[in-house]
């Protein structure tokens, strides 16, 4: 069904970017086609990791990888592999994301890094460059994390990363265990697992992404460098008290736990400039027990979302939110237990990488501003093995995971030719080793 993405993707249409056999035009009708899978009645889509509607992007993109002339594979995680050899071979440059969406997602989050890693691949057909290395359009299954609360699938499967007693523990938002969802989605646990690549195959890897943030629009730039993506530390905190009758306890004595509760998320929100100038911390899910009108609380429990390009700066935020909530329980004579549920590395962008994404920046007459990714991307498992450079394009008003997500076709556009000149510069380089 037409949902008008195509019209108003074409009206931001900058013919001058129509350049270096690069299609505003083309790269409009395939953003457009994808929307159109797994559409929702607000514009958005829903393609859940290892749904059908997932399945049915990729054999789309996969047809339009295999026009370009790529050589198309999809392994037993369902990530496809679109493969141009280049002049030499050795390993390739490889750039890409994912089809997936989290429920009444948005367009362009996602498919825009699979459809500019292709859109370079259909300039060179048209102009008739062959890369010096071998040149590769990944579509990494189940980013998004929104089927088993645990994302980047995809990615992880093929990097080796994941743990199979993990994976056999998962179960899907229906309850139905990992081994019955890919058995379905017409693949196996066994072929999911052997799908991990020998990775010395791949020699860097490239995401273009939406920002989902405001401070490219802020700086009225059309793209800005990655500097690298915040590692996540979750910190699970129960304040304990004593429960108790709302009118009948003098407010002498008590020990009420979501008072320490407030007292601490309100102190731990002004922690994060002391480490560093990016750092943030969050508290976006409190639960309090049991939760009455009358009754004093007896037990909060909360977690803590904290985030840094900086290990040592996030790890130091640890510490002090961790000291934080012991004092406000202290103060208010209750009990306080902590747990350091997950921490994910950071994984910064290399300064040589940075740097020459600064000078393919200038040459597009751009200003090179960089930032820092908040959010978890399949960047952030490639970039633990080998090179990463990532690539932000703007988003209008910051809106991501919503069908109101929005980026203009000209900032679409740019970010491929910005993700081409580089790859052209890389693939050089590669070559020459
Ligand atoms: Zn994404």
């Amino acid at each position: 069904m037409e949902n008008g993405l195509l019209a108003r993707l074409l009206e931001g249409h900058e013919k001058a970017l129509d350049r270096d056999g690069v299609s505003g035009t083309r790269l409009a009708e395939r953003l457009a086609a994808l929307s159109e899978i797994g559409d929702t009645a607000e514009g958005g889509v829903d393609r859940t990791g290892f749904s059908f509607e997932e399945k049915q992007a990729k054999e789309q993109v996969m047809l339009w990888m295999r026009e370009a002339g790529l050589d198309v594979r999809e392994d037993g995680a369902g990530n496809v592999i679109g493969r141009l050899e280049g002049k030499s071979d050795g390993p390739a440059f490889a750039a890409g994301s994912h089809v997936d969406s989290v429920p009444n997602g948005g367009n362009f989050d996602g498919p825009l890094g699979v459809l500019t890693a292709l859109e370079v691949a259909e300039a060179w057909k048209g102009t008739g460059f062959v890369p010096p290395v071998p040149y590769e359009v990944l579509i990494f299954s189940e980013e998004e994390g929104s089927r088993f609360g645990a994302g980047i699938l995809g990615s992880q499967a093929m990097t080796g990363d994941l743990d199979r007693a993990a994976v056999d523990r998962l179960t899907d938002n229906e309850g139905r265990p990992f081994s019955e969802v890919i058995g379905d989605y017409g693949s196996s646990e066994e072929a999911f697992f052997a799908s991990a690549r020998d990775l010395a195959e791949i020699g860097f890897y490239t995401e273009v992404h939406i920002e989902q943030g405001k401070l490219l629009e802020a700086a009225d730039l059309p793209a800005g460098i990655v500097k690298g993506i915040a590692g996540p530390a979750w910190l699970d905190i129960r304040f304990a008290g004593s429960a108790g009758h709302a009118g009948n306890t003098p407010m002498a004595g008590r020990r009420d736990p979501l008072v320490a509760a407030g007292r601490f998320v309100f102190e731990a929100s002004s922690l994060p400039p002391s480490v560093s100038e990016t750092a943030v911390a969050t508290v976006g899910r409190l639960t309090v027990s049991p939760n009455g009108t009358n009754v004093i609380p007896e037990q909060v429990e909360l977690t803590v979302d904290i985030r840094d390009l900086d290990k040592d700066a996030r790890d130091a935020l640890v510490e002090k939110v961790w000291e934080t909530a012991e004092r406000c329980a202290a103060e208010r004579g209750v009990q306080v237990e902590l747990e350091l549920a997950s921490s994910i590395d950071p994984v910064p962008v290399e300064e040589s990488i940075r740097e020459e994404l600064r000078e393919v920046f200038r040459a597009e007459g751009l200003e090179p501003m960089e930032l820092m990714s908040g959010a978890g991307h399949d960047a952030m498992i490639l970039g633990r093995h080998m090179p990463m450079a990532m690539i932000f394009v703007r988003s209008q008003d910051g809106v991501s995971h919503n069908p109101a997500e929005w980026t203009d076709l000209s900032d679409c556009v740019q970010g491929v030719h910005l993700l081409k000149k580089f790859a052209e510069r890389q693939m050089e380089r590669m070559a020459g080793k």
